[in-house]
């Protein structure tokens, strides 16, 4: 586990991804990443991790106070991105396109991710 700064790193992982979780109470669930929070390493996705918010009624957000089902944050160690190219959940790799521009990869068919 990375040791938790008070400053936002990059983490690989970013809003709109597919992942899978490897560890945890939502283990070998797949789903997309709903936030990422960089300062303190942690990722929402989808369908994972579910807990029991307790929410206070709040008529100008428009929000009905009571429990409700929301997806809690989890690190992002425990999850891993799943390859668009293979569909295999895999580490991410930085690969330099020829123009210069640096992309992220997967680790396992080297496939660069975006652009
Ligand atoms: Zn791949």
């Amino acid at each position: 586990m990375r040791e938790t700064k008070k400053t936002a790193v990059p983490l690989g992982i970013r809003h709109g991804d597919l992942v899978k979780v490897m560890s945890g109470r939502s283990k070998g669930k797949t789903g997309k990443v709903l936030s990422v929070n960089r300062v303190k390493h942690t990722v929402t996705v989808e369908h994972a991790n579910i807990i029991k918010k307790h929410t206070r009624p709040n008529p100008s957000k428009n929000i009905r106070g009571g429990i409700l089902d929301k997806e809690g944050p989890m690190h992002v160690s425990n999850v891993m991105l799943v390859c668009p190219a293979c569909g295999k959940h895999a580490r991410v790799g930085h690969t330099a396109l020829p123009d210069g521009t640096k992309v992220r990869s997967c680790r396992r068919c080297n496939t660069a991710f975006e652009k």
